[in-house]
């Protein structure tokens, strides 16, 4: 495997700000990844997927490793399931697609999402009202600090609302996912957009769900070719009873949902929009106009603006409504 020096990072990062990376590399293998994370003990490591979820404020004095497995392995089979072993390298999409295809169900709410296999449990992605946790079995990572494999069951991997235990704890490279996915599909409604744009539709196939997923995303989300982003840049936050009362106070329309356990998560969409940052522009960045949540980069190289603008956003929306917005998107 070829160990590259002084990669400019700016093609691998959705935002596409400038940093450059020390060294670089694209394991194929387990194999290979267990042996750069070997014959680098002292190297700062970064896991690098598509970068849809991450921009660079400097360069990296260490180590990034992009891993590059791709397989598709069926570990298991029955006639109402079927379980996959799938490398972190592939794309998202890709597999949506693969499983979609064969009739397993399961992935395809998560259609169109920007990622690599690898890092779906990172932030345990999720859209349209199901999360990648539904359906992971095990995941299987080299530990960073030991070059030993390990594997983690669903429980182990600790997921919550965009949050693993890979994201709290970061020495892990993640080599592959297994899914566990049904092969009946009976659309469940789960999510007002998707319902209104099945309407009509009496029992929609996995293949009429995924495109009305597609179709939804396109219209509500900003090309990333075009005007680089990463998607929601803060998550929705969790309140507790206290928060969402107090809140209420001053927006009695804010949306509320009860999400079980004593926490409530509003739309930090809405808190953007009511502390008046729709559509706006500090200098190259700015929200997108139709979805706030989305901050999107007009022409700067300089990852520092977009922080800069972030903690404008999360300032205004602690002064006006006392609710902490914490960002979604890894900062490095
Ligand atoms: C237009 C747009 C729309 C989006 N919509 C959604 C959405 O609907 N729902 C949602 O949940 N997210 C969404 N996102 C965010 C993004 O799609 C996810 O966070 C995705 O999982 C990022 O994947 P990636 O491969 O690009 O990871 P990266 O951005 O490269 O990395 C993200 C994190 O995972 C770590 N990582 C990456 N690969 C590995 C690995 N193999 N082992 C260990 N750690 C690893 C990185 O170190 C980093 O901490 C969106 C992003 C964009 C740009």
């Amino acid at each position: 495997m070829i160990i590259k020096h002084n990669v400019q990072l700016k093609p691998y990062n959705s935002f596409r700000t400038k940093a450059l990376a020390k060294l670089f590399c694209e394991p194929a293998t387990l194999d290979e990844l267990i042996e750069v994370i070997r014959t680098h003990p002292h190297e700062e490591k970064l896991l690098l997927g598509g970068g849809f979820n991450l921009f660079f404020t400097k360069d990296f004095d260490g180590l990034v490793i992009k891993p590059a497995m791709e397989m598709v392995e069926t570990v298991f089979e029955d006639e109402q399931q079927v379980e996959i072993e799938v490398g972190a390298g592939m794309e998202w999409d890709a597999l949506v697609e693969h499983c979609v295809g064969r009739g397993y169900a399961g992935l395809e709410n998560l259609s169109l999402i920007p990622s690599t296999v690898g890092a779906c449990p990172v932030q345990n992605i999720g859209a349209y009202g199901a999360e990648v946790s539904e359906v992971i079995t095990r995941v299987k990572a080299v530990n960073l600090k030991s070059g030993e494999v390990e594997v983690f069951s669903n429980e182990e991997c600790r997921f919550g609302y965009r949050e693993s235990l890979f994201k709290r704890h970061p020495h892990y490279a993640i080599a592959s996912v297994t899914f566990r996915l049904s092969k009946s599909f009976t659309y469940r409604e789960k999510y007002t957009d998707l319902n209104r744009e099945l309407e009509g539709i009496p029992n929609p196939t996995l293949t009429q769900v995924r495109e009305a997923v597609i179709r939804t995303r396109t219209r509500k989300l900003p090309d990333y070719h075009v005007l680089p982003n990463a998607g929601s840049f803060f998550k929705n936050p969790l309140l507790t009873r206290e928060e969402k009362e107090e809140l209420q106070k001053i927006l009695p329309d804010a949306p509320i949902y009860n999400t079980g356990g004593g926490r409530f998560k509003t739309s930090a969409a809405y808190l953007i929009d009511k502390a008046g940052f729709k559509g706006q522009r500090r200098g190259q960045v700015g929200t997108y106009e139709r979805h706030s949540l989305v901050v999107v980069n007009h022409g700067t190289e300089e990852g520092r603006e977009i922080v800069s603008f972030a903690r404008e956003i999360q300032q205004e929306v602690k002064k006006r409504f006392g609710v902490t917005l914490e960002p979604e998107v890894q900062i490095f």
